[in-house]
């Protein structure tokens, strides 16, 4: 088959790659689409993954062709998108349910191979059927859907409160959407990028502006979430929480970032500071709200590329134009 292969740290190639073969207990998808994001950027310069060459690509839908001995629930021609996590079940954090904090993480796309590639191997325990209404493609949009919503799980937001995210991106754009389902009384969006400023509108954003000085908002935010990973927004969204309230790390920043904040001011007025990685038992709830049209596909779907434009969709993203970027092996 055909695959996008990050050789070497900064390359991305498109090459032929043996065809996946189903162990007991998996599905072999034939992909629809594969979704772009800062993960698959850190594996590109040389992060995250245990070993290159490797086929990225952990947020993907596709289309069963071959099914394992010891699979039951699922046939050949099953339309299904997938968890790509897979924790080890024994660590210590493991065995707390705390599968994401595991200390041997693994997962689809970063230690095997991922769902840039013309099929993907997946274990069947982790796949997700989609209901007959939702596009295959579209439903590469459920694994980011999936992080927004542990970020929930963690700040436990309360009704009524005020928001505060920093970046338009795909994930800037479904917390804003999570954040008004859960009850918002307001939520702004900062991001120094004008054109993603206008989709935050399309949303339904209380405010969005190049920074959060102009929301004339002195006495700060229940509720500010990072969605950038950039130190510099990092420090200044600290400095924007209310009394009482909660910062959420949620973008992910360089692995040598540092930022300084206000510790008298933590205490003071006891600030909760957060963070909030990947995905925990918030799979199967992403797919049932994906399935209730919450998450508008043509609004997060920027781009649409084929498995061969990889390196140029990737080129794109890294960019920081558009939203989800998506790579499509079958079209
Ligand atoms: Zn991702
Ligand atoms: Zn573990």
């Amino acid at each position: 088959m055909k695959a996008a292969l990050v050789t070497t740290p900064g390359t991305l190639e498109v090459t032929e790659f043996p065809d996946p073969t189903p162990r007991a207990g998996d599905l072999i998808l034939k992909v629809a689409a594969a979704g772009i994001c800062g993960t698959d950027l850190h594996i590109l310069h040389g992060g995250f993954a245990k070993a290159l060459p490797l086929v990225p690509g952990h947020e993907f839908a596709g289309e069963i062709v071959a099914v394992g001995a010891d699979v039951t629930g699922f046939r050949v021609g099953d339309r299904v998108t997938a968890d790509p996590n897979m924790p080890c079940r024994s660590c210590p954090s493991c065995r707390v349910g705390r599968g994401n904090l595991c200390d041997d993480f693994q997962a689809l796309g970063v230690s095997e191979a991922g769902a840039m590639a013309e099929y993907v191997r997946v274990p069947a325990a982790l796949a997700v059927k989609l209901p007959g209404h939702v596009a295959t493609e579209d439903a590469a949009l459920i694994e980011p859907l999936s992080c927004a919503i542990h970020a929930f799980d963690v700040l436990r937001m309360n009704v009524g409160a005020h928001v505060l995210i920093y970046g338009a991106g795909t994930m800037g754009l479904m917390l804003l959407q999570l954040a008004k389902q859960a009850g918002a009384a307001s939520v702004h969006l900062v991001d120094v990028n004008p054109e993603r400023l206008a989709t935050v509108w399309l949303l339904g954003a209380t405010g969005a502006a190049a920074t959060a000085e102009e929301f004339d908002r002195p006495q700060g935010w229940d509720v500010v979430i990072d969605a950038t990973g950039n130190p510099r927004a990092i420090a200044d969204a600290l400095s924007r929480v209310a009394k009482g309230g909660t910062y959420l790390q949620f973008g992910v920043p360089p692995e040598d970032a540092r930022v300084e904040f206000d510790p008298f001011r933590v205490y003071k007025e006891e600030i909760r500071i957060l963070g909030s990685m990947a995905v925990l038992h918030s799979f199967e709830r992403a797919a049932d709200l994906f399935a209730t049209g919450l998450i508008l596909p043509d609004i997060f779907i920027s781009h649409r590329f084929s498995l061969e434009q990889a390196p140029e969709a990737m080129a794109l993203f890294a960019s920081g134009q558009g939203r989800k970027v998506l790579i499509r092996p079958g079209a």
